[in-house]
Protein backbone atom coordinates (compact mmCIF):
# COMPACT_ATOMS: atom_id res chain seq x y z
CA UNK A 1 0.00 0.00 0.00
CA UNK A 2 1.46 3.56 -1.21
CA UNK A 3 1.95 6.25 1.38
CA UNK A 4 -0.77 8.00 0.00
CA UNK A 5 -3.33 5.74 0.73
CA UNK A 6 -1.67 5.26 4.43
CA UNK A 7 -2.09 8.70 5.24
CA UNK A 8 -5.60 9.15 3.04
CA UNK A 9 -6.70 6.11 5.79
CA UNK A 10 -5.24 7.73 8.64
CA UNK A 11 -6.45 11.47 8.20
CA UNK A 12 -9.25 11.02 5.80
CA UNK A 13 -13.03 10.34 6.36
CA UNK A 14 -14.52 6.95 5.68
CA UNK A 15 -17.34 8.08 3.30
CA UNK A 16 -15.95 6.39 0.62
CA UNK A 17 -14.63 2.34 0.38
CA UNK A 18 -12.59 2.67 -2.69
CA UNK A 19 -11.40 -0.46 -4.62
CA UNK A 20 -7.71 -1.62 -3.62
CA UNK A 21 -6.10 0.22 -6.24
CA UNK A 22 -4.01 3.88 -6.76
CA UNK A 23 -4.77 5.66 -9.63
CA UNK A 24 -1.27 7.68 -10.59
CA UNK A 25 -1.78 8.59 -14.17
CA UNK A 26 -5.19 9.05 -16.79
CA UNK A 27 -4.89 9.29 -20.68
CA UNK A 28 -7.77 9.00 -22.89
CA UNK A 29 -9.55 5.83 -21.99
CA UNK A 30 -6.61 4.57 -19.76
CA UNK A 31 -5.66 4.94 -16.59
CA UNK A 32 -2.61 3.28 -14.51
CA UNK A 33 -2.01 2.72 -10.82
CA UNK A 34 1.38 2.91 -9.33
CA UNK A 35 2.94 -0.08 -10.59
CA UNK A 36 2.21 0.82 -14.37
CA UNK A 37 -0.46 -1.64 -14.52
CA UNK A 38 -3.02 -0.51 -16.98
CA UNK A 39 -6.74 -0.31 -16.85
CA UNK A 40 -9.77 0.68 -19.15
CA UNK A 41 -11.76 2.84 -17.63
CA UNK A 42 -15.37 2.12 -17.91
CA UNK A 43 -16.69 3.90 -14.96
CA UNK A 44 -15.54 7.49 -16.36
CA UNK A 45 -16.01 8.97 -13.39
CA UNK A 46 -19.90 8.15 -13.19
CA UNK A 47 -20.00 10.48 -16.20
CA UNK A 48 -17.50 13.46 -15.27
CA UNK A 49 -14.53 11.76 -17.73
CA UNK A 50 -16.48 11.28 -20.69
CA UNK A 51 -14.03 12.89 -22.80
CA UNK A 52 -10.99 11.00 -22.00
CA UNK A 53 -8.85 11.02 -18.76
CA UNK A 54 -6.75 14.70 -19.54
CA UNK A 55 -7.80 15.66 -22.77
CA UNK A 56 -5.22 18.05 -24.53
CA UNK A 57 -7.77 20.72 -25.73
CA UNK A 58 -9.78 21.04 -22.87
CA UNK A 59 -6.35 20.90 -20.18
CA UNK A 60 -5.22 23.72 -22.86
CA UNK A 61 -8.04 25.93 -22.32
CA UNK A 62 -7.69 24.63 -18.50
CA UNK A 63 -3.65 26.15 -18.34
CA UNK A 64 -4.50 28.79 -20.71
CA UNK A 65 -7.02 30.22 -18.72
CA UNK A 66 -5.27 29.99 -15.31
CA UNK A 67 -2.06 31.70 -16.67
CA UNK A 68 -4.55 34.41 -17.82
CA UNK A 69 -7.31 35.33 -15.34
CA UNK A 70 -8.48 33.36 -12.24
CA UNK A 71 -11.72 33.44 -9.55
CA UNK A 72 -12.58 37.35 -9.49
CA UNK A 73 -15.70 36.06 -7.73
CA UNK A 74 -19.57 37.35 -9.36
CA UNK A 75 -18.69 40.83 -7.93
CA UNK A 76 -17.83 41.57 -10.89
CA UNK A 77 -17.98 40.83 -15.04
CA UNK A 78 -15.21 38.23 -16.40
CA UNK A 79 -14.64 37.83 -19.77
CA UNK A 80 -15.24 34.05 -20.34
CA UNK A 81 -18.95 33.39 -18.82
CA UNK A 82 -21.23 35.04 -21.28
CA UNK A 83 -20.07 33.06 -23.96
CA UNK A 84 -20.20 29.77 -22.08
CA UNK A 85 -23.78 30.57 -21.05
CA UNK A 86 -24.74 31.64 -24.69
CA UNK A 87 -23.12 28.34 -26.23
CA UNK A 88 -25.10 25.90 -23.44
CA UNK A 89 -28.99 28.12 -23.95
CA UNK A 90 -28.16 27.76 -27.12
CA UNK A 91 -27.10 23.76 -27.25
CA UNK A 92 -30.17 23.15 -24.79
CA UNK A 93 -32.81 24.99 -26.20
CA UNK A 94 -32.84 27.24 -22.92
CA UNK A 95 -33.41 31.21 -22.43
CA UNK A 96 -31.12 31.50 -19.54
CA UNK A 97 -28.09 29.37 -17.00
CA UNK A 98 -27.05 30.34 -13.77
CA UNK A 99 -23.68 28.16 -13.19
CA UNK A 100 -22.65 26.63 -10.14
CA UNK A 101 -20.13 23.92 -8.99
CA UNK A 102 -21.25 20.72 -7.69
CA UNK A 103 -24.33 18.32 -9.40
CA UNK A 104 -25.86 18.95 -6.13
CA UNK A 105 -25.76 22.38 -6.34
CA UNK A 106 -27.49 22.52 -9.77
CA UNK A 107 -30.07 20.57 -7.90
CA UNK A 108 -30.08 22.81 -5.31
CA UNK A 109 -30.95 25.85 -7.56
CA UNK A 110 -34.03 24.31 -9.37
CA UNK A 111 -35.19 23.64 -6.33
CA UNK A 112 -34.96 27.02 -5.32
CA UNK A 113 -36.03 28.13 -8.60
CA UNK A 114 -39.19 25.85 -8.57
CA UNK A 115 -40.02 26.83 -5.62
CA UNK A 116 -39.82 30.64 -5.98
CA UNK A 117 -41.70 30.69 -9.35
CA UNK A 118 -44.05 28.62 -7.76
CA UNK A 119 -44.98 31.87 -5.30
CA UNK A 120 -44.43 34.45 -7.71
CA UNK A 121 -45.40 33.13 -11.06
CA UNK A 122 -48.06 30.07 -10.17
CA UNK A 123 -49.63 31.75 -7.14
CA UNK A 124 -48.87 29.28 -4.58
CA UNK A 125 -49.78 29.70 -0.77
CA UNK A 126 -46.46 31.21 1.14
CA UNK A 127 -44.20 28.06 2.21
CA UNK A 128 -46.76 25.48 0.55
CA UNK A 129 -45.23 24.73 -2.85
CA UNK A 130 -44.26 20.95 -3.36
CA UNK A 131 -42.07 18.79 -5.60
CA UNK A 132 -42.34 15.99 -7.01
CA UNK A 133 -39.37 13.84 -7.46
CA UNK A 134 -38.94 9.56 -7.92
CA UNK A 135 -38.46 6.67 -6.07
CA UNK A 136 -35.03 5.42 -6.93
CA UNK A 137 -33.19 9.33 -7.62
CA UNK A 138 -30.53 10.41 -6.68
CA UNK A 139 -29.86 13.91 -7.19
CA UNK A 140 -27.12 14.41 -4.55
CA UNK A 141 -25.85 14.23 -1.43
CA UNK A 142 -27.22 18.20 0.49
CA UNK A 143 -29.34 17.26 3.56
CA UNK A 144 -32.09 19.09 1.34
CA UNK A 145 -31.78 16.60 -1.92
CA UNK A 146 -31.14 13.30 0.63
CA UNK A 147 -34.14 13.74 2.28
CA UNK A 148 -36.30 13.37 -0.50
CA UNK A 149 -33.90 10.18 -1.38
CA UNK A 150 -35.53 6.56 -1.33
CA UNK A 151 -32.20 5.39 -0.18
CA UNK A 152 -32.45 4.64 3.55
CA UNK A 153 -28.93 5.06 4.18
CA UNK A 154 -28.24 8.38 2.49
CA UNK A 155 -30.88 9.43 4.85
CA UNK A 156 -29.95 7.52 8.00
CA UNK A 157 -28.50 10.16 10.84
CA UNK A 158 -29.35 13.17 9.08
CA UNK A 159 -32.89 14.51 9.66
CA UNK A 160 -34.83 16.38 10.08
CA UNK A 161 -35.47 17.36 6.44
CA UNK A 162 -36.86 20.14 4.74
CA UNK A 163 -40.61 19.43 4.00
CA UNK A 164 -42.32 19.68 0.32
CA UNK A 165 -41.51 17.00 -1.74
CA UNK A 166 -43.42 13.94 -2.55
CA UNK A 167 -41.70 10.79 -4.56
CA UNK A 168 -44.02 9.04 -7.41
CA UNK A 169 -41.98 5.68 -8.91
CA UNK A 170 -40.23 6.33 -11.55
CA UNK A 171 -41.77 5.59 -15.24
CA UNK A 172 -45.34 5.92 -13.96
CA UNK A 173 -47.19 8.60 -15.34
CA UNK A 174 -50.87 8.24 -14.35
CA UNK A 175 -48.69 8.24 -10.52
CA UNK A 176 -47.28 11.34 -11.34
CA UNK A 177 -50.84 12.70 -12.72
CA UNK A 178 -52.42 11.73 -9.40
CA UNK A 179 -49.91 12.82 -7.03
CA UNK A 180 -49.71 16.96 -8.40
CA UNK A 181 -52.03 19.52 -6.11
CA UNK A 182 -52.51 23.27 -6.78
CA UNK A 183 -49.25 23.58 -5.02
CA UNK A 184 -47.08 21.34 -6.88
CA UNK A 185 -44.49 23.43 -7.93
CA UNK A 186 -42.39 21.35 -10.32
CA UNK A 187 -41.64 17.31 -11.65
CA UNK A 188 -37.73 16.80 -10.92
CA UNK A 189 -36.69 13.18 -12.85
CA UNK A 190 -33.76 12.16 -14.62
CA UNK A 191 -34.33 10.74 -18.06
CA UNK A 192 -32.65 7.57 -17.03
CA UNK A 193 -31.91 7.10 -13.66
CA UNK A 194 -28.35 6.77 -13.23
CA UNK A 195 -27.04 5.72 -9.64
CA UNK A 196 -30.01 3.82 -8.76
CA UNK A 197 -29.32 0.95 -11.63
CA UNK A 198 -28.86 2.60 -15.12
CA UNK A 199 -32.95 2.38 -15.26
CA UNK A 200 -34.68 3.07 -18.51
CA UNK A 201 -37.82 4.18 -18.21
CA UNK A 202 -40.88 2.79 -20.65
CA UNK A 203 -41.13 4.16 -24.22
CA UNK A 204 -42.68 7.71 -23.49
CA UNK A 205 -42.85 8.29 -20.33
CA UNK A 206 -40.99 11.57 -20.54
CA UNK A 207 -43.18 12.79 -23.47
CA UNK A 208 -46.36 11.73 -20.75
CA UNK A 209 -44.55 13.38 -18.23
CA UNK A 210 -43.92 16.34 -20.16
CA UNK A 211 -47.73 16.87 -21.14
CA UNK A 212 -49.24 16.30 -17.71
CA UNK A 213 -46.80 19.06 -16.33
CA UNK A 214 -48.10 21.68 -18.97
CA UNK A 215 -51.70 20.85 -18.53
CA UNK A 216 -51.06 21.29 -14.97
CA UNK A 217 -48.56 24.75 -14.88
CA UNK A 218 -46.19 21.97 -13.04
CA UNK A 219 -42.38 22.75 -13.96
CA UNK A 220 -40.45 19.93 -15.48
CA UNK A 221 -37.09 19.96 -14.38
CA UNK A 222 -34.75 17.28 -16.16
CA UNK A 223 -31.70 16.42 -14.18
CA UNK A 224 -29.52 15.83 -17.16
CA UNK A 225 -26.06 15.63 -15.13
CA UNK A 226 -25.55 12.13 -16.35
CA UNK A 227 -27.37 11.82 -18.78
CA UNK A 228 -26.90 14.91 -20.61
CA UNK A 229 -23.66 15.94 -22.83
CA UNK A 230 -24.13 12.78 -24.96
CA UNK A 231 -23.60 9.88 -22.59
CA UNK A 232 -27.34 8.12 -24.07
CA UNK A 233 -26.38 8.89 -27.65
CA UNK A 234 -28.24 12.55 -28.07
CA UNK A 235 -26.76 15.94 -26.34
CA UNK A 236 -29.75 15.46 -23.52
CA UNK A 237 -31.72 12.34 -23.01
CA UNK A 238 -34.82 13.98 -22.88
CA UNK A 239 -34.44 14.53 -27.00
CA UNK A 240 -34.91 10.83 -27.11
CA UNK A 241 -38.49 11.21 -25.87
CA UNK A 242 -38.60 14.91 -28.25
CA UNK A 243 -39.10 16.90 -24.60
CA UNK A 244 -37.88 20.84 -23.99
CA UNK A 245 -38.39 20.65 -20.11
CA UNK A 246 -39.23 24.21 -18.59
CA UNK A 247 -35.41 23.30 -16.28
CA UNK A 248 -32.36 21.43 -17.20
CA UNK A 249 -29.36 20.53 -14.79
CA UNK A 250 -26.07 20.08 -16.20
CA UNK A 251 -23.02 18.87 -14.22
CA UNK A 252 -19.87 16.12 -14.50
CA UNK A 253 -19.04 16.29 -17.88
CA UNK A 254 -19.16 19.77 -17.90
CA UNK A 255 -15.97 20.35 -16.04
CA UNK A 256 -14.26 18.10 -18.86
CA UNK A 257 -13.20 15.64 -16.30
CA UNK A 258 -10.63 18.49 -15.07
CA UNK A 259 -13.13 20.52 -12.37
CA UNK A 260 -16.08 21.26 -11.09
CA UNK A 261 -19.11 22.70 -13.57
CA UNK A 262 -22.24 22.84 -13.21
CA UNK A 263 -25.53 24.46 -14.67
CA UNK A 264 -28.94 25.08 -13.90
CA UNK A 265 -30.50 26.07 -17.10
CA UNK A 266 -34.40 27.29 -17.69
CA UNK A 267 -36.81 29.30 -19.71
CA UNK A 268 -36.92 33.13 -19.06
CA UNK A 269 -39.38 33.68 -16.97
CA UNK A 270 -38.48 30.73 -14.44
CA UNK A 271 -35.02 32.27 -14.31
CA UNK A 272 -36.39 35.72 -13.46
CA UNK A 273 -37.13 35.18 -10.23
CA UNK A 274 -33.71 35.32 -9.08
CA UNK A 275 -32.84 38.60 -8.02
CA UNK A 276 -29.20 40.33 -6.82
CA UNK A 277 -28.55 38.75 -3.93
CA UNK A 278 -30.83 35.77 -3.77
CA UNK A 279 -28.68 33.07 -4.91
CA UNK A 280 -25.36 32.38 -5.82
CA UNK A 281 -21.89 31.01 -5.31
CA UNK A 282 -18.05 32.14 -5.03
CA UNK A 283 -16.55 29.95 -7.63
CA UNK A 284 -19.57 29.64 -9.81
CA UNK A 285 -18.76 30.92 -13.19
CA UNK A 286 -15.37 31.87 -12.42
CA UNK A 287 -13.00 32.14 -15.66
CA UNK A 288 -11.41 29.35 -15.62
CA UNK A 289 -14.61 26.83 -15.11
CA UNK A 290 -16.16 29.11 -18.01
CA UNK A 291 -13.46 28.47 -20.06
CA UNK A 292 -13.10 24.32 -19.43
CA UNK A 293 -17.05 24.27 -19.77
CA UNK A 294 -17.37 26.18 -22.81
CA UNK A 295 -14.32 23.99 -24.45
CA UNK A 296 -16.25 21.34 -23.21
CA UNK A 297 -19.52 21.88 -24.93
CA UNK A 298 -17.61 22.76 -28.65
CA UNK A 299 -15.53 19.28 -28.17
CA UNK A 300 -18.63 17.27 -28.02
CA UNK A 301 -19.75 19.02 -30.42
CA UNK A 302 -16.68 18.92 -32.82
CA UNK A 303 -15.85 15.52 -31.98
CA UNK A 304 -19.69 14.39 -32.40
CA UNK A 305 -19.23 12.46 -29.56
CA UNK A 306 -23.27 12.47 -28.87
CA UNK A 307 -23.25 10.56 -32.31
CA UNK A 308 -20.18 8.54 -31.44
CA UNK A 309 -22.24 7.33 -28.23
CA UNK A 310 -25.53 6.56 -30.01
CA UNK A 311 -23.01 4.20 -32.11
CA UNK A 312 -20.56 3.00 -29.89
CA UNK A 313 -23.47 2.28 -27.04
CA UNK A 314 -25.14 0.14 -29.16
CA UNK A 315 -22.33 -2.15 -30.23
CA UNK A 316 -21.59 -2.22 -26.03
CA UNK A 317 -25.40 -3.10 -25.66
CA UNK A 318 -25.10 -5.94 -28.66
CA UNK A 319 -22.10 -7.74 -27.20
CA UNK A 320 -23.25 -7.35 -23.63
CA UNK A 321 -26.35 -8.91 -24.89
CA UNK A 322 -24.26 -11.96 -26.73
CA UNK A 323 -23.00 -13.04 -23.09
CA UNK A 324 -24.68 -16.48 -22.11
CA UNK A 325 -24.25 -16.46 -18.10
CA UNK A 326 -27.78 -17.01 -16.10
CA UNK A 327 -26.08 -14.46 -13.13
CA UNK A 328 -26.96 -11.52 -15.91
CA UNK A 329 -30.45 -10.85 -14.62
CA UNK A 330 -30.96 -8.04 -16.94
CA UNK A 331 -28.94 -5.66 -19.32
CA UNK A 332 -30.30 -1.84 -19.42
CA UNK A 333 -29.40 1.33 -21.20
CA UNK A 334 -29.15 3.82 -24.10
CA UNK A 335 -25.88 4.98 -25.73
CA UNK A 336 -22.65 4.52 -23.69
CA UNK A 337 -24.65 3.96 -20.74
CA UNK A 338 -25.17 0.58 -19.51
CA UNK A 339 -26.27 -1.50 -16.76
CA UNK A 340 -25.02 -5.03 -16.36
CA UNK A 341 -28.00 -6.36 -13.22
CA UNK A 342 -26.96 -9.76 -11.70
CA UNK A 343 -29.06 -12.42 -9.87
CA UNK A 344 -28.18 -11.51 -6.22
CA UNK A 345 -28.46 -15.26 -5.13
CA UNK A 346 -25.64 -15.91 -7.96
CA UNK A 347 -23.11 -12.70 -7.44
CA UNK A 348 -22.92 -9.64 -5.65
CA UNK A 349 -21.96 -6.70 -8.00
CA UNK A 350 -19.25 -5.10 -6.20
CA UNK A 351 -17.28 -8.48 -5.94
CA UNK A 352 -17.53 -8.41 -9.46
CA UNK A 353 -16.46 -4.86 -10.18
CA UNK A 354 -13.44 -5.92 -7.86
CA UNK A 355 -12.39 -9.31 -9.84
CA UNK A 356 -12.99 -6.77 -13.09
CA UNK A 357 -10.72 -4.54 -11.32
CA UNK A 358 -7.83 -6.98 -11.49
CA UNK A 359 -8.60 -7.98 -15.21
CA UNK A 360 -7.81 -4.67 -16.12
CA UNK A 361 -11.80 -3.20 -16.38
CA UNK A 362 -12.29 -0.71 -13.73
CA UNK A 363 -16.56 -0.27 -13.07
CA UNK A 364 -18.17 0.50 -10.15
CA UNK A 365 -21.25 -1.67 -8.87
CA UNK A 366 -24.08 0.75 -8.50
CA UNK A 367 -27.84 0.13 -7.04
CA UNK A 368 -29.99 -3.19 -7.72
CA UNK A 369 -26.88 -5.41 -7.83
CA UNK A 370 -26.03 -3.79 -11.06
CA UNK A 371 -22.50 -3.12 -12.56
CA UNK A 372 -22.36 0.48 -14.21
CA UNK A 373 -20.58 1.27 -17.13
CA UNK A 374 -20.49 4.79 -18.51
CA UNK A 375 -16.96 4.96 -20.41
CA UNK A 376 -15.08 7.83 -21.84
CA UNK A 377 -17.13 8.75 -25.17
CA UNK A 378 -14.19 8.71 -27.11
CA UNK A 379 -13.66 4.63 -26.33
CA UNK A 380 -13.35 2.78 -29.46
CA UNK A 381 -14.78 -0.56 -30.31
CA UNK A 382 -11.80 -2.51 -30.03
CA UNK A 383 -11.61 -1.55 -26.16
CA UNK A 384 -15.55 -2.10 -25.80
CA UNK A 385 -14.99 -5.50 -26.84
CA UNK A 386 -11.69 -6.08 -24.99
CA UNK A 387 -13.67 -5.25 -21.68
CA UNK A 388 -16.94 -7.11 -22.77
CA UNK A 389 -14.47 -10.34 -23.16
CA UNK A 390 -12.97 -9.79 -19.58
CA UNK A 391 -16.41 -9.29 -18.05
CA UNK A 392 -17.48 -12.25 -19.64
CA UNK A 393 -14.57 -14.22 -18.18
CA UNK A 394 -15.37 -13.06 -14.64
CA UNK A 395 -19.00 -14.47 -15.13
CA UNK A 396 -18.03 -17.42 -16.05
CA UNK A 397 -14.85 -17.95 -13.42
CA UNK A 398 -17.96 -17.20 -10.69
CA UNK A 399 -20.43 -19.44 -12.19
CA UNK A 400 -17.82 -22.31 -12.64
CA UNK A 401 -16.99 -21.89 -9.13
CA UNK A 402 -20.51 -22.11 -7.85
CA UNK A 403 -21.17 -24.94 -9.84
CA UNK A 404 -18.36 -26.72 -8.24
CA UNK A 405 -20.31 -26.19 -4.75
C1 LIG B 1 -23.94 12.85 -9.71
C2 LIG B 1 -25.31 13.38 -9.82
C3 LIG B 1 -25.70 14.50 -9.08
C4 LIG B 1 -24.82 15.16 -8.06
O1 LIG B 1 -23.64 15.67 -8.61
P1 LIG B 1 -22.41 16.05 -7.64
O2 LIG B 1 -21.46 16.77 -8.53
O3 LIG B 1 -21.86 14.76 -7.11
O4 LIG B 1 -22.95 16.90 -6.56
C5 LIG B 1 -26.98 14.99 -9.27
N1 LIG B 1 -27.83 14.40 -10.14
C6 LIG B 1 -27.48 13.32 -10.86
C7 LIG B 1 -28.46 12.72 -11.82
C8 LIG B 1 -26.22 12.75 -10.70
O5 LIG B 1 -25.90 11.65 -11.39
Amino acid sequence: MGGSVRLEMRFGASNYAPMPVTIVRGNGVYLWDDSGGRYVDMMGAYSAASFGHCHPRLVQALTDQARQLDTISRAYFNDRLGSFLARACTLTGMDSALPMNSGAEAVETSLKAARKWAYKVKGVPADRAEIIACEGNFHGRTITIVGFSSVPQYRDGFGPFPPGFRLVPFGDAEALQAAITPNTAAFLVEPIQGEGGINVPPAGYLAEVARICRANGVLLICDEIQSGLGRTGRFLACQHDGVTPDAVTLGKALGGGLLPVSLFLARRDVMQVFRPGDHGSTFGGNPIAAAVGLAALDTLIEERLSERSARVGAHLLARLATIRNPIIREVRGRGLFAGIELDRDAANAAEVATRLLQAGVLTKDTHRNTIRCAPPLIIEESQIDWAVDRLAEVLDEIARAKARF
